[in-house]
């Protein structure tokens, strides 16, 4: 599998590093809050069960996974799989999302969650690619792991056709990786 990536961005242990520090925050400022704690599947999976672990506070865990994305392309289009199950009326919420890239995700999920008027909504999202931003979103997350250049990145959770998810750190594929693809 190494051998199809081009550059490795974010190491493993600057991932690890930086979530120890989000998790000194996060942990700070949940006190005496017992947060439900969303992961939107599945790109989350990775970066939600190392940063869960550093958030020292008791809390709940709820996933909600969200259908958007063909390949690398967005459809525009998109569709709730499955849904949060817990009642998060009036408790804090913290949604942990992978990457916060044209935004179009994360405020879907952040409108739809407000709709079961929970006391708050906080975003952390371990990626953010801001020149991706699309004009209309105002939406901005509350806590960041690492912002990036407009790339597409694979491992840590995130994936090209479902692969490469079990990467332990955040790369690029060589080229020539897509190209049976597009
Ligand atoms: P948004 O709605 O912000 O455009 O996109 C959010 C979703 O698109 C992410 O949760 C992720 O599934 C996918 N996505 C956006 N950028 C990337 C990327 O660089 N790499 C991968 N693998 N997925 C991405
Ligand atoms: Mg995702």
């Amino acid at each position: 599998m190494l051998d199809k990536i081009e550059k490795i961005l974010i190491s493993e242990e600057q991932l690890q590093q930086r979530i120890r520090e989000l998790g000194a925050e996060l942990t700070r400022d949940y006190a005496d809050k017992n947060p439900i704690i969303v992961g939107v599947l599945k790109g989350v999976v990775i970066f939600y069960a190392d940063m869960v672990k550093q958030i020292k506070v008791p809390c709940e865990m709820a996933f909600m996974t969200l259908r958007s994305y063909n390949g690398t392309e967005s459809t525009g289009q998109i569709q709730v799989v499955q849904d949060v199950t817990a009642d998060i009326k009036g408790r804090h919420v913290l949604i942990l999302e992978d990457i916060f890239d044209t935004g179009k995700s994360l405020d879907f999920t952040y409108r739809h969650l407000m709709e079961r008027e929970p006391a708050s909504i906080k975003i952390c999202t371990l990626l953010d690619k801001p020149s991706r931003r699309r004009p209309e979103i105002t939406l901005q997350a509350d806590y960041t792991g690492f912002t990036i250049d407009d790339l597409f990145v694979i491992g840590y959770g995130l994936d090209y056709d479902e692969y490469y998810r079990n990467l332990p750190f955040v790369g690029i594929l060589k080229p020539e990786e897509y190209n049976s693809k597009e």
